[in-house]
C-alpha cells in the first residue's frame, strides 16, 4: 500500500500540476500520480500561449487572472523561459474589421489594451512579417513559455511544499465505499485518499467511468509543426483574426521557440476530428501540412527555404462547449479537471484555484459555474 493523502491527484500534465501547486498552498497532504512522465502527454506537446486576446468573451476576468497568476510565478520563479512577447492576430481582408473591433471593444471593456494596427505598423512589431495582410490586431499582454519547463516549475513547488509525485504508476480504477471515494487503485498498490482529482487530460473518462460517471470528453487531433532553428527571427505570437472567415474560418499559430526552432500551425474550417484515441500516435495529415505551411510562408515570405525539422501529434480532450469540466462529480470527495479544447495551458492554474477553493469549501474569485462538470445534463433537463 502507498502512503496516502487527503488529495490523490491524478496525472501530471499543466493542469494536474497547477492542481497540486494550488493544493500544496492549503496544508493538506497531496499525492500526484502519473502514468507515464510528467508533461509527457498533451502538455509537452503544446505551443503554451498564455493570453487573453480573442479568446472567450465569459471567460475574460478569468484569463486575466491566469496571465497575472503565470507572471507571478515568473517572477518568483523564472525558470520556464516565461516571454512576455505579445500576440498579433492578423486579417487578410476587409470584411474581417468588424469582428476584429469587436473584440478589441470587449477587451478594453474589461480593462486591456489591445490594437488595430496598419502593415507598417505591424512591420515596426515583426519586422519580417512582410506578406500582403490588410491589418493585424496587437495584444501586448500574451506571453508564451516553454511547457516542459512550466510543468517542472509547478510540480517542483509543490514539491518543495510536501506534494509527493509518483511517476509511471496508472491509476487504474477509483475506489468507492458507499457514496464516496475513498482511493485509487495504482499499478503501484493502492492509495487511501479523502478526495481524488482526475486531471487526466483525453483520458479522464475513462477513469471516471470505474465510479460509473460518465464525462462528455472526446478526443480531438492537434497537429503541430517545426523548422530546423533559426537565427531570432519572429518576436511575438502571430494567429488569425477570430473571424468569419478569417483564415477559412479555422485557426494557426506561428512562434519561435528559445531553442530558434519556429513552431506552427493551421488548421482549417473541417480539418479537426473528433475522432481518435489519446493513445494512437498518428503521422500529421498532408492537408494540414500544406495549409501551415501556405500560411507560413503567406505572413513570412523570407522562410521559403528553411527546411522543416519535425511535426507531431496529439488527442487532446475536449468537452461540447470546448470548456473545461472542473468540479466535483458523481460520489462525494471525486473532482475532475480536464477536457481543456486545446487551450488549457493558459487556463491551468485557474483551474489548479478552482479545485484548491473547493475542495476548502472557499468562494473563487471568479465564475465556475462555466466549467461545472453537470452543466450539459442541467441544460438538457431544462
Ligand atoms: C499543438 C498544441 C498547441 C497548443 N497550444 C496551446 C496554447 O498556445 N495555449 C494554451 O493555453 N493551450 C494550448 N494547447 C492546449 C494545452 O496544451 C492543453 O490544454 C493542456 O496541456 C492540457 O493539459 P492536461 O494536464 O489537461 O493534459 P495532459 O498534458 O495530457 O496531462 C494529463 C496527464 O494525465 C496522465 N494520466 C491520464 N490518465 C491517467 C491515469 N489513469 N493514471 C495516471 N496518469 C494518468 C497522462 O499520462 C498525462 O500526463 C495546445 C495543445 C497542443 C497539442
Amino acid at each position: 500500500m502507498v502512503a496516502g493523502a487527503d488529495v490523490i491527484v491524478v496525472g501530471a500534465g499543466v493542469v494536474g500540476a497547477a492542481v497540486a501547486e494550488a493544493l500544496s498552498r492549503t496544508g493538506r497532504s497531496v499525492h500526484v500520480v502519473e502514468q507515464g512522465l510528467p508533461g509527457g502527454a498533451v502538455s509537452g506537446a503544446s505551443l503554451a500561449c498564455i493570453g487573453t486576446h480573442m479568446n472567450d468573451e465569459e471567460e475574460l476576468p478569468f484569463l486575466k487572472w491566469c496571465c497575472d497568476e503565470w507572471a507571478a510565478f515568473d517572477a518568483h520563479t523564472p525558470t520556464f523561459e516565461y516571454d512576455r512577447c505579445g500576440q498579433l492576430r492578423f486579417l487578410k481582408q476587409e470584411s474581417e474589421l468588424n469582428s476584429a473591433r469587436h473584440w478589441i471593444d470587449v477587451e478594453r471593456n474589461a480593462g486591456l489594451a489591445p490594437e488595430l494596427l496598419d502593415p507598417a505598423e505591424v512591420r515596426r512589431i515583426e519586422p519580417l512579417l512582410t506578406g500582403p495582410i490588410h491589418s493585424a490586431t496587437w495584444s501586448p499582454n500574451s506571453a508564451v513559455v516553454n511547457p516542459f519547463l512550466a510543468v517542472r516549475m509547478l510540480l517542483e513547488t509543490a514539491q518543495a511544499q510536501g506534494v509527493r509525485l509518483t511517476s509511471r504508476a496508472p491509476a487504474t480504477k477509483l475506489r468507492l465505499k458507499g457514496d464516496r471515494v475513498i482511493g485509487v487503485e495504482t499499478s503501484a498498490g493502492p492509495i487511501d485518499g479523502d478526495h481524488v482529482v482526475i486531471a487526466g487530460g483525453p483520458w479522464t473518462a475513462k477513469l471516471a467511468a470505474t465510479a460509473g460517471v460518465d464525462l462528455p470528453i472526446v478526443p480531438r487531433k492537434a497537429q503541430c509543426l517545426a523548422t530546423v532553428s533559426q537565427p531570432r527571427s519572429i518576436r511575438t505570437v502571430v494567429g488569425a483574426c477570430k473571424a468569419e472567415g478569417g483564415v477559412d474560418a479555422g485557426y494557426t499559430q506561428i512562434q519561435q521557440a528559445m531553442s530558434g526552432q519556429i513552431l506552427f500551425n493551421t488548421v482549417l474550417e473541417g480539418g479537426v476530428t473528433a475522432h481518435g484515441s489519446p493513445d494512437a500516435v498518428p503521422e500529421v495529415d498532408r492537408a494540414f501540412i500544406r495549409d501551415s505551411v501556405e500560411t507560413l510562408l503567406f505572413l513570412f515570405p523570407s522562410f521559403a527555404e528553411i527546411e522543416l525539422l519535425r511535426s507531431w501529434v496529439r488527442y487532446e480532450a475536449v468537452t461540447p462547449d470546448d470548456r473545461f469540466l472542473t468540479g466535483p462529480v458523481g460520489p462525494d470527495g471525486l473532482y475532475i479537471a480536464a477536457g481543456d479544447g486545446g487551450v488549457g495551458f493558459c487556463r491551468s492554474v485557474g483551474m489548479g484555484r478552482i479545485i484548491a477553493d473547493q475542495i476548502e469549501g472557499r468562494p473563487s474569485p471568479f465564475r465556475t459555474d462555466l466549467y461545472d462538470p453537470a452543466r450539459f445534463e442541467r441544460r438538457q433537463a431544462a
